[in-house]
């Protein structure tokens, strides 16, 4: 199985805690106003690599790995195999997303990535709430979100 990806970078401090392998996949569909990454957008403008042959590379880097984009969720079936198999491994995982945690709840093909990822960056990037002192986040409106401990709906956040 394959996945679209822009490109992975080894050892970033920006997109979660620590230094992580971050994932940077093809396309988005929210077309937020003052995306940082417009060029995102397009799904074919990634390449196509398999789940095994990013799991080797998150191996090798031995770190934690951040799901970013575009919006991961695009591809969540395929998404949620690799999440499961970089588990596995004993890796902690963020996934940023254009969804809002109530979305994800809320849709059934969505909500399948939840029981495979630690964190959640969740929600559009709006240039109206846009504060750059803000936490692994750019916009008021986005929350990090800790999954397990908001599965009951009931939003549990970090910083
Ligand atoms: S969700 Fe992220 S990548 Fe997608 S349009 Fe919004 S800011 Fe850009």
């Amino acid at each position: 199985m394959k996945l679209k990806v822009l490109k992975i970078i080894d050892g970033t401090t920006v997109d979660g805690t620590g230094l992580r392998t971050s994932i940077y996949f093809a396309g988005c569909n929210h077309q937020c106003a003052g995306c940082h990454n417009p060029q995102s957008w397009n799904i074919d403008g990634g390449y196509e690599i398999s789940i095994d042959d990013i799991l080797q590379q998150v191996i090798e880097n031995d770190l934690d790995v951040t799901f970013s984009g575009g919006d991961p969720l695009l591809q969540v079936e395929p998404l949620k195999k690799l999440a499961e198999k970089i588990k596995d491994a004993g890796k902690n995982i963020w996934c940023y997303t254009g969804y809002t945690f109530e979305e994800i709840i809320a849709d059934p093909e969505l909500k399948q990535i939840l029981p495979h990822v630690d964190v959640i960056v969740d929600g559009p990037f709006i240039q109206s709430q846009r504060n750059i002192s803000l936490h692994f986040r750019g916009s008021e409106n986005q929350r990090v979100i800790d999954v397990k401990r908001s599965l009951d709906g009931q939003i549990a956040t970090l910083y």
